[in-house]
């Protein structure tokens, strides 16, 4: 069986080496040379896009920002799951809205703006401080923007419209502005939907942020945030059974006090969800792969409480760390860049004190330039 991924990064990478020992070939489209490739080696070339769907059982996705001709291509050979509408709900903040408005799904009071007057009167009628977000992807680390004062509108707003102005996506552009919710915590669900409907949750995760960036998760025993699990677990099944979506999405939230509001939606595998490889019964990336491919879905049980950390602009950690027990290190092979994800890793332990004194060990080795909140972090649990 072949799976072509939209998409060539680490996520498609993950999910080739998940598929493996189900005998499934993942094959990549790198949307940058327009080619169909091996994510694991990157140096095989299996041809062009057309002769690929032609060629694979199933389509799906990496990543929500892709071009809608070829989401359109994919669609119409019948193979596409999640669907292409799924997938552009996730790249679309204003779809997202609506469809979390459609099935009564909690989250932070927002306003849509597309000109002055809207922007305005959104500013007018929502609570500073206020967060901006463009609605589709933004471009060069463009495309967010804080209100903390109304004597800030008139410079955001210029910066706004040249940001507007310049999106070359051929796509309408538009603002989401958000008012910030004070939260206590992140927190994320990650889940599968198979074609038949069932419906499996991993347990919530916690998401701690580094400068916008996710830095570490920590996932434990669902037991203990039961009410919570159960709130999200409803978010997830309302999302995905009126998507009639097929694989594994994951929901972002903020938690404020018992209460969980959603951030956003990924239509696919996620970074909050890397800690599974080690510390679930299935992974995310099998389990994925397992629903678009029409098998059986996979236990979504914590087997041990696990944490995930970003190896972020590095390409050098300490080996020592591997004398940790339970440690993995999973490297996505990709060339250094300031802030990029290079990539992660996992940590477990038979119980939450034997996962917390790990991270300690952990936090002592890796150095504080590379891991600047990974120490303070720790010492918080
Ligand atoms: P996003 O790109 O929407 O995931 O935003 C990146 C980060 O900005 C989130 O992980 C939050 O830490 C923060 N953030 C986004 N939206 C809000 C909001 N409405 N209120 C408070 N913080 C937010």
């Amino acid at each position: 069986m072949i799976v072509l991924v939209l998409g060539a990064g680490q996520l498609a990478q993950m999910m080739a080496l998940a598929s493996k020992p189900l005998n499934i070939e993942v094959r990549a489209y790198d949307v940058g040379s327009e080619r169909v490739i091996d994510p694991l080696s990157l140096n095989v070339n299996y041809g062009d896009l057309t002769e690929n769907i032609k060629i694979a059982d199933v389509i799906t996705a990496e990543f929500e920002h892709i071009n809608h001709d070829v989401l359109k291509m994919c669609e119409q050979s019948g193979k596409l799951f999640p669907s292409s509408q799924a997938i552009k709900t996730g790249g679309d903040r204003r779809l997202e809205k609506t469809l979390l408005e459609q099935v009564g799904v909690a989250n932070a009071k927002y306003k849509i703006v597309a000109n002055k007057t809207d922007f305005d009167a959104a500013i007018e009628s929502l609570t500073l401080p206020l967060i901006m977000k463009s609605a589709l992807a933004g471009y060069d680390g463009k495309g967010q923007w804080r209100l903390k004062s109304k004597s800030e509108s008139e410079a955001i707003w210029q910066d706004i419209q040249q940001f507007i102005e310049g999106d070359t996506s051929g796509q309408p552009q538009a603002i989401v502005i958000e008012q910030m919710v004070p939260f206590d915590r992140e927190v994320s669900m990650v889940g599968v939907r198979s074609q038949n409907g069932q419906t499996l949750a991993y347990p919530l995760t916690e998401n701690h942020h580094n400068n916008g960036v996710l830095s570490i998760s920590l996932a434990n025993n669902q037991h203990q945030h039961q009410q919570l699990q159960h709130q999200a677990t409803q978010a997830f099944d309302k999302i995905a059974n009126k998507l009639n979506y097929v694989g594994v999405l994951a929901i972002e939230f903020f938690q404020v006090g018992e209460t969980l509001l959603v951030n956003e939606i990924a239509p696919r595998v996620h970074n909050s969800g890397h800690w599974t490889q080690q510390g679930a019964d299935t992974c995310q990336f099998e389990n994925h792969i397992r629903a678009v491919c029409q098998l059986p879905l996979g236990s979504t049980e914590l087997v041990r409480p696990s944490a995930m950390i970003n190896i972020l602009g590095t390409d050098v950690i300490p080996n020592s760390i591997l004398s940790i027990p339970s440690m993995a290190i999973h490297w996505y092979g990709k060339s250094k860049r300031s802030g990029r994800k290079m990539g992660h890793i996992n940590v477990c332990g038979k119980n939450k004190a034997e996962l917390i004194s790990r991270l300690n060990q952990l936090s002592e080795i890796l150095p504080i330039a590379d891991f600047p909140d990974v120490s303070d972090y720790v010492k918080s649990l």
